[in-house]
């Protein structure tokens, strides 16, 4: 039945409605949609189908007759009806069309076509947490455990779109699980220790309120964050429960992971240099950096007077010594105070070179000579001087310096160990010492200023060659008293210009020119952090690295080339640096002898503060007594001891979660089935709980891990406050300011959004981007509209048996359970875009084109009671329960709103009532509707295909003025193929009324001929494909009269005599139904 017909019937009718009868008009016009060019209707059997290849290709064209995507050309044929119509109804209608109005079944529904989620969704929420709904379903269901264990963000900020990414990501495989019968349980957490905390706390108060500060007060202020938090994205957790890194048993967890490292000799203290933050004034672990591209540093080229050589190099330079020099690149200058060595690569060729006067005598820098600042020893232009660098830098540093060079001898770095010079600031004499491969020529001179107390490198050549050396910088950053006259200045200002200037004086400094690279700064404040060397508390990553490579191998990464970067960060981060200069943490429950400094940690002293952290927290560690804090048999020596400062790396906070909560809580698992956060979690949480747990237990505390890419705006650039690109997810879900421009499109319509990006990369969202989410969601909510409203009378005792469907509806159902397949093959590997892509093909396109497209004419006139009304709803009701159930972990809300205007009790296998669209499970794998014969199935993909090519000669018969609807035609179709003609001519005389070709065309016949024949039809085209080869098609204007209940033509109308205006049709369904009331003839 056409549209416009079936909003006559609503408007001409006296018993429906307003409402009903706007509601057939609307789902006539959802039906009729107009869907943009792009989507160029591909049957879903062609897509989706992974089960049998079909022989036809995608998008193949040759049995095409126009090029013009069909659906577009249906959509136009169909939209006329609905216009027309309601303008007719606006009119007031034909009065006398409404004798047969109470014999058409209209849609009927409660479930509104608006979501009206703003005011939906929480009420929906209201009614899962009233009912307990998923707990008791987890509760009830039989299947495996299944733990997505939370990674704690920072409880010290609002919820921004990485946040609703990741927590939603969480959700939708929570809910997937609790469908497939998993016992879930999700316990959201958060970290509330460290610095960013501290700092947050600390501006939020007053001075007074400072000092007030303690644990507990903070504590609530977390709590009471976690749990305002992300509950409205329609999140599913123990929001009741959930763990905080400051909760007394998680430090006492932690306090346990810490000792039984320690007992294995992994902890150790050491004096290192490690990445020190002057601005926050800690150490910081490779986690807390943020590498800024852009720093700029003050660079310099820096000449040491070589005083002595070693037997090996005498005879090699000795005519050189008087005005000898290493040339090193630092740029760093304020660590030259700290130099203790100068190191060379014995497998780099160096020279002696001899610098000579640029020709023009120019002092000017030609390089990059903007900021360059050439050294007094330079600009003088007289003093010869003899440099030694790397053979193959000669080039580069000839035009830096502006200088041309002689090379007077070519000799290994080799030959240049144990040379001695003399230190440009303190005057002793330095060995030259040789390198690893980190001396290279991609830059500087060749030779590397040394400063062990400075870098890692360094460090380690220090300790090979047993280097004297000193970090002359205190915990803000500024020289202290062993820097000599540059005591007290800040070594990332003025004392580096300082040390600068200095070297300037002393004519050792070539060149200062400014060099922008990569630089470590801490994450928090934004700022540069130093290479400084303190005291330290380490876990030796060393002593279980094999064992760890080993782990990362057993766990399934998601994407999977993650693996590689995570195995390449643990193969080579070092030792990891755990302990921090901050109060606000997990104290290191060490005591340190009075005299020997001597550090006490054993299995008792752990077991013991274990149990005070457990009972009272770690603040016990600040108020209680030594005494009270050493077990009973330290207690004694009470008074030789002292308590450490150091808090712990919160990384390591976090990296205990799998021990604080995954192995104590019940419910969970350990090891998680899942973790999933960020990728740069790879060096951070990831990375810091695969130590913690290997370093104790030998294993990974995860079975699998999924990372997701950061979000960006609509252009793919980052969100910042002043780029003004910033979106909201309570903007999203609540609306802006600016109701037209930032609607409130609710939780769901962000949720499909997660659903529909790749998030193993950077993901993209913008106004544009969730208009489009809005309209794909307005679109599946019609679907669900569709299927509620034409099963408002459902029983179960209507079902049709499978076996006695008509071929079309076994089709139907053929195509529903390929595609619960396959997006359960999404879910199963967390491709949601894959589920998103599928459930806009099928539920939003190809049911509206095909199926839903076809069931109206039976749905509506087909006669209340007829079978063939009613097989299609048995066939609804199985699409409605399944693409509900298939939707609800993407959206849940929607789904339980589908749910609750349900106007049938659904009743479960084991006889319950699923009240609530959780309660449901996963639908049933129906072998049975996959198995239809492939026979079948292949010619019904030839008749959608031809239907396809018959709507267009409709859509061009209709241009012509040949027809009005598609109800006005008779098709015309002539078959080269004898087993396609066949086939078709079957069809025509189908025992059903469903399986009629003119049904399915939605024509009001269709003839099977044995040729062409163009006098009869004006309008033709044609369809081939290689299995059935070419079929004519011809559209001629339909036999007999218009129907008055359906519109199809007919040249029985006219022949029933208490009916005149009937086809044989409507007339049975007419005798079948109920007589017509008296008043109905006299209207
Ligand atoms: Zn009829």
């Amino acid at each position: 039945m056409e549209a416009g017909s079936l909003l006559r019937f609503a408007a001409a009718s006296g018993r429906f409605t307003p409402g009903e009868a706007k509601l057939a008009a609307s789902q006539a016009s959802f039906l009729c949609h107009s869907y943009p060019h792009h989507y160029t209707w591909l049957p879903f059997f062609q897509i989706c189908s992974k089960k049998r290849a079909f022989p036809r290709p995608i998008g193949n064209r040759s049995f095409c007759t126009e090029s013009t995507g069909d659906f577009f050309n249906t959509s136009k044929r169909r939209s006329r009806g609905p216009v027309m119509a309601a303008k007719k109804a606006a009119e007031g209608g034909k009065k006398e069309e409404g004798k047969y109005k109470h014999t058409v079944d209209l849609p009927k529904t409660t479930f509104g076509l608006r979501a009206n989620a703003v005011v939906r969704e929480p009420e929906l929420q209201k009614l899962w947490e009233e009912n307990q709904v998923l707990k008791r379903v987890s509760e009830r269901n039989t299947g495996d455990r299944f733990t997505l264990h939370d990674g704690p963000p920072y409880a010290n900020g609002d919820l921004h779109m990485g946040h609703a990414l990741n927590k939603i990501l969480k959700d939708i495989i929570n809910r997937y699980k609790l469908l497939q019968n998993h016992k879930v349980s999700y316990v959201p957490g958060w970290d509330c220790h460290g610095l960013p905390i501290e700092q947050k706390v600390l501006k939020l108060m007053d001075e007074e309120a400072r000092k007030e500060l303690t644990p507990l007060k903070l504590r609530k202020k977390a709590a009471k964050f976690a749990r305002l938090s992300s509950h409205r994205f329609g999140i599913w957790a123990d929001w009741d429960n959930p763990y905080l890194t400051l909760s007394p048993e998680y430090e006492a967890a932690q306090v346990e992971v810490l000792g039984q490292m320690a007992m294995k000799g992994y902890i150790y203290r050491g004096l290192k240099p490690v990445h020190w933050s002057p601005s926050s004034v800690t150490a910081l672990a490779e986690a807390e950096l943020e590498y800024n591209e852009n720093h700029v540093s003050k660079s310099i080229y820096a000449i040491f007077k070589v005083t002595a050589l070693p037997p090996a190099s005498t005879t090699l330079l000795e005519e050189f010594l008087s005005d000898i020099y290493l040339a090193i690149w630092t740029t760093t200058p304020w660590t030259m105070p700290a130099n203790a060595a100068v190191a060379v690569n014995p497998r780099l060729t160096y020279v002696v070179a001899e610098l000579l006067p640029n020709p023009e005598g120019t002092t000017e820098v030609p390089l990059n000579g903007k900021k360059a600042k050439i050294g007094n020893v330079l600009k003088s232009g007289e003093k010869k001087l003899y440099l030694i660098v790397a053979s193959e830098l000669v080039p580069k540093l000839e035009s830096k310096w502006g200088v041309k060079i002689s090379v007077r001898r070519t000799f290994p770095g080799s030959a240049l160990e144990h040379c001695r010079y003399i230190h440009p600031i303190n005057g002793t004499e330095c060995p030259v010492v040789l390198g690893g491969d980190y001396i290279n020529t991609e830059s500087g001179t060749g030779l590397v200023h040394t400063a062990p107390g400075h870098g890692q490198d360094d460090y380690v050549t220090g300790l090979k060659y047993g280097l004297k050396w000193i970090s002359p910088v205190d915990d803000e950053g500024r020289f202290t008293h062993e820097a000599g006259q540059f005591q007290g200045l800040n070594v990332l200002q003025d004392g580096n210009s300082a040390v600068v200037s200095y070297l300037d004086a002393q004519l050792s400094l070539l060149l200062e020119e400014p060099y922008k690279h990569k630089y470590p700064y801490d994450w928090r404040t934004d700022k540069p952090t130093i290479f400084r060397a303190t005291e330290q508390w380490f876990a030796s990553v060393d002593g279980f690295r094999d064992a760890a490579l080993e782990a990362i191998k057993q766990v399934k990464w998601v994407p999977s080339k993650a693996v590689n970067r995570i195995l390449a960060m643990t193969s080579g981060r070092s030792d990891w640096c755990i302990s921090r200069q901050r109060p606000w943490g997990v104290p290191i429950p060490v005591f340190y002898h009075v005299e020997s400094k001597e550090p006490l940690i054993t299995q008792e002293t752990i077991d013991h503060i274990k149990n005070i952290f457990a009972d009272k927290g770690s603040d016990a560690w600040w108020y209680m007594s030594i005494e009270e804090l050493l077990p009973e048999k330290y207690r004694g020596m009470a008074s030789q001891y002292q308590k450490g400062t150091d808090t712990m790396d919160v990384w390591f906070d976090s990296g205990s979660s799998w021990a604080a909560v995954l192995s104590k809580r019940e419910g969970l698992g350990y090891p998680a089935n899942l973790y999933l956060e960020g990728s740069d979690q790879h060096r951070g949480w990831f990375q810091s709980s695969l130590l913690t747990s290997v370093a104790t237990t030998g294993k990974a505390p995860y079975q699998g891990v999924i990372t997701h890419g950061f979000v960006l705006d609509e252009k793919g650039l980052k969100m910042s406050k002043s780029r003004g690109n910033v979106v909201d997810p309570n903007t999203i879900i609540n609306g802006g300011r600016n109701a037209k421009e930032e609607p409130g499109y609710g939780a769901d319509v962000m949720r499909l959004w997660v659903s529909s990006v790749d998030y193993t990369g950077d993901v993209l969202i913008g106004p544009h981007i969730l208009r489009q989410m809005s309209d794909m969601y307005r679109k599946l909510r019609g679907t669900m509209r569709f299927l509620l409203s034409n099963l408002h009378d459902w029983k179960s005792e209507n079902a049709v048996h499978y076996d006695d469907l008509p071929v079309i509806d076994k089709y139907a159902l053929y195509q529903l359970e390929s595609i619960i397949n396959s997006v359960k093959d999404s879910y199963e590997s967390y491709d949601f875009y894959k589920i998103f892509q599928a459930i806009q093909r099928f539920a939003i396109v190809d049911l509206s084109n095909f199926y839903f497209d076809m069931a109206k004419d039976r749905l509506y006139v087909g006669g209340s009671t007829s079978f063939t009304r009613r097989s299609c709803q048995t066939v609804l009701v199985e699409h409605l329960v399944s693409l509900v159930s298939v939707i609800a972990p993407i959206l849940p809300h929607l789904a339980e709103d589908v749910w609750q205007n349900l106007p049938f009790q659904y009743v479960m296998e084991d006889g319950s009532v699923a009240k609530f669209v959780f309660e449901l499970k996963w639908p049933q794998l129906n072998g049975r509707w996959l198995n239809m014969s492939a026979d079948d199935v292949d010619f019904l993909g030839t008749i959608l295909q031809l239907r396809s090519e018959v709507n267009k000669v409709l859509e061009n018969a209709r241009a012509g003025k040949l027809i009005g609807s598609s109800l006005d035609a008779k098709v015309f179709l002539c078959a080269t193929d004898s087993s396609t003609l066949a086939k078709l001519e079957e069809m025509c005389m189908a025992s059903n009324d469903a399986d009629a070709l003119h049904r399915i065309f939605i024509t009001s016949q269709v003839a099977i001929i044995n040729s062409r024949s163009h006098e009869e039809a004006a309008y033709s085209g044609s369809y081939s494909d290689p299995s059935s080869g070419e079929i004519w098609i011809g559209v001629a204007r339909a036999d007999g009269l218009k129907c008055e209940r359906c519109w199809n033509f007919s040249t029985q109308v006219g022949s029933f005599v208490e009916h005149p205006t009937l086809c044989a049709r409507c007339y049975s369904v007419i005798d079948v139904q109920q007589p017509l009331p008296a008043a109905a003839g006299v209207n």
